[in-house]
C-alpha cells in the first residue's frame, strides 16, 4: 500500500514573529514535496487580522494545497496574543492555555470526520507557546514536530537549562555581571547576559513574564515526552550556527530546515496600515546602501525619549532613514505624538512609518543597515538579505541573536543602552558609522553580510542543507 497523502496541520500562537515563519513554512512544505496538504490554524481573532477578507484556498506548487482554519482562543474574538500590559498579557496566555488544548482537538476531530475526501493529518507542526500539542496530537495517534522558530543555539540552551543546569545559570545571573561565561555541555562559553531573559529574569513567580518561562518548561517536559525522541524543525540552517548547537538537544532529531522566507507577495501580516507603501517609491529615489532601515519587530513599545533619541542620533547621521513606529501599543499618546512630528519639521532625511513590509524593504538596494531589536525574524531577514545590523536586544532570546551576528557571522555590531534601557543618539550614530562608513570596520560587515546571504541562500536552494532536511522530513511522514 503506497503512504497516505502527507498533510500537514501547522498551528501557531497567535504573535506576528510565530505566525509569519509558520506560514512561510507551510508554504516550504507546498513547495519541497509534490502533493503535499497543509492545513494552518491560528487563534480566530489573529486569523481575522491576517485575512480580513476570507482566504481562498491556495493551490500549492507541485498539486499540494494550503487551506485555512482558525482554532477558538477561548476568548470572544479580541485579538489578544501581544500587547505591552503584562497583566492583559499573563491573563491572555492563561485562557489560551486552558482554551487551546480542547479547540485544537476538535480540529483535529473535525479534519479526520471531513466528508471531503481530505486525507487525515499525518503530522501536527506546532510553533513555541503551544507546549500541549504534542500531547492533542499523540491522543489521536497522530505525530507531532516542534517548529522552532529561534535559532538553534538557544533550543540548546533552553535544553540544557532545563536538564540540570538551572542552578549554574541562576548562580551566575545573581553575580551581577552579564560578562561572565555560563559553560553549557556541548556549547561554546555563553555570556550569561546574552542568555535568554526567560531564563535568567522571569523564574520568579512574581515576575510578569513568569508564564513564558513555564510556557518553556512545559514544552521542554512535553519534548521529553515523546517516544522514542521527538521531531524538532529549526528555523535556521546549519551553516548559520555555531558548533555543538545541534548536537546539544538529547536524544531528539533536529533538522534546520530555513531560515524560511517569504515567496512573494504571500501574506502573513497582521498589521495592515493604509499608507499605499509610499516607503518604496521613497527608497527607490536613494543610492545603493545609504538608507539606514530601523524596526523594533511587532511587540517592543517605545517611550518618548527613546523615540526622541532616535531622531536625533538619525537626524545627525547625515544618512537618510526609514523608521517604524507601531501604533497599535497601549501608549496612545505617544502615537500621536509620532504622528504629528513624523509629518512635520523633525524628519528631514528620513521616513518614518507605521508597519512596513519588512522582508521587501532588507531586499531593497538602497538598504544599508538594519537597526534592529533583534528578533530572530528581523535577525534571519536581514542575514538572508546581506544587510549589516546594529542590534538593540531587549528581552526574550533577542541577545543570543545579536551575539551570533556580532561574535560568530561578524555582520554587525551591537548598541549599548543606558542604565534605563535607551539607546542614545550619541551611540546610535556611533554604531551607524561603524557598519556603514568608510572604516574597516564597515567594510568587513559589508563582506561577511554578503558572504552569509550566499550561504543562505544555498542551504534553502534545491540541494541545500535546509531544503534536503525539510524533504527528508516530509518524505519520511
Ligand atoms: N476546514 C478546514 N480548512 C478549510 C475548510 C474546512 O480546516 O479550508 C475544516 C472545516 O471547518 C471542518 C473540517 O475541516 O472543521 C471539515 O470541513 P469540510 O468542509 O470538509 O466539511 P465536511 O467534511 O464536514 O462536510
Ligand atoms: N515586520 C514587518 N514590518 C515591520 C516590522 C516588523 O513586516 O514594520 C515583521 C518582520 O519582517 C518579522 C516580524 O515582523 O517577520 C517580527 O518578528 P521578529 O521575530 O523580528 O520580532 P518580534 O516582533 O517577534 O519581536
Amino acid at each position: 500500500m503506497s503512504p497516505p497523502r502527507p498533510h500537514f496541520l501547522v498551528l501557531t500562537y497567535p504573535l506576528q514573529g510565530h505566525i509569519a515563519p509558520a506560514l512561510r513554512l507551510a508554504r516550504r512544505l507546498l513547495a519541497v514535496a509534490p502533493d503535499v496538504l497543509v492545513t494552518f490554524s491560528t487563534t480566530e481573532a489573529a486569523h481575522r487580522r491576517l485575512f480580513p477578507a476570507t482566504p481562498e484556498e491556495v493551490d500549492g506548487p507541485n498539486g499540494g494545497r494550503l487551506e485555512f482554519h482558525p482554532f477558538s482562543d477561548g476568548t470572544e474574538g479580541e485579538y489578544g496574543g501581544g500587547g505591552s500590559d503584562a497583566a492583559e498579557f499573563s491573563a491572555y496566555v492563561s485562557s489560551f492555555h486552558a482554551a487551546g488544548p480542547r479547540s485544537v482537538g476538535d480540529l483535529l476531530d473535525a479534519l479526520a470526520s471531513s466528508r471531503r475526501g481530505r486525507p487525515p493529518v499525518t503530522r501536527v507542526v506546532y510553533t513555541l507557546m503551544l507546549p500541549w500539542a504534542a500531547g492533542v496530537a499523540r491522543a489521536r495517534d497522530i505525530p507531532s514536530a516542534l517548529f522552532w522558530i529561534q535559532p538553534a543555539v538557544v533550543l540548546a540552551v533552553y535544553h540544557r537549562y532545563f536538564h540540570g543546569h538551572a542552578g549554574a545559570v541562576a548562580e551566575l545571573s545573581r553575580r551581577g555581571d552579564p560578562s561572565l561565561a555560563v559553560e553549557l555541555p556541548g556549547l561554546p562559553p555563553l555570556p550569561v547576559g546574552d542568555l535568554p531573559t526567560f531564563l535568567t529574569e522571569s523564574t520568579d513567580p512574581g515576575h510578569y513574564f513568569h508564564p513564558i518561562f513555564l510556557t518553556f518548561r512545559d514544552l521542554f517536559d512535553a519534548l521529553d515526552r515523546e517516544t522514542p525522541k521527538a521531531t524538532v524543525l529549526v528555523n535556521s540552517c546549519q551553516e548559520l550556527e555555531v558548533r555543538g548547537a545541534l548536537e546539544a538537544v538529547g536524544q531528539h532529531d533536529v533538522l534546520t530546515v530555513g531560515p524560511v522566507l517569504p515567496t512573494g507577495d504571500d501574506e502573513t501580516s497582521m498589521f495592515k496600515p493604509d499608507d499605499g507603501a509610499k516607503y518604496t517609491e521613497w527608497l527607490d529615489t536613494k543610492p545603493a546602501r545609504s538608507v539606514v532601515y530601523v524596526s523594533f519587530g511587532s511587540l517592543a513599545t517605545m517611550g518618548r525619549e527613546q523615540l526622541d533619541e532616535l531622531l536625533l542620533g538619525l537626524e545627525d547621521s547625515g544618512r537618510p532613514y526609514l523608521l517604524v513606529v507601531r501604533k497599535d501599543n497601549k501608549q496612545a499618546m505617544l502615537a500621536e505624538l509620532a504622528e504629528v512630528e513624523m509629518g512635520g519639521e523633525r524628519l528631514k532625511s528620513g521616513v518614518a512609518v507605521e508597519w512596513c513590509d519588512q522582508a521587501r524593504v532588507l531586499s531593497h538596494a538602497a538598504v544599508g543597515c538594519f537597526v534592529t531589536h533583534c528578533g530572530w525574524n528581523s535577525v534571519a531577514e536581514s542575514v538572508a538579505s546581506g544587510v549589516p545590523m546594529v542590534g538593540v536586544p531587549k528581552v526574550s532570546e533577542q541577545s543570543m541573536n545579536a551575539w551570533l551576528f556580532e561574535r560568530e557571522w561578524r555582520t554587525g555590531a551591537r548598541a549599548r543602552v543606558d542604565g534605563g534601557g535607551v539607546l542614545r543618539a550619541a551611540e546610535l550614530r556611533r554604531c551607524v558609522e561603524e557598519v556603514m562608513g568608510d572604516g574597516p570596520a564597515a567594510a568587513e560587515a559589508r563582506r561577511m553580510a554578503e558572504k552569509w546571504k550566499r550561504v543562505v541562500a544555498e542551504a534553502m536552494g534545491s540541494g541545500g542543507s535546509s531544503y534536503c532536511n525539510l524533504l527528508a522530513f516530509v518524505v519520511d511522514g
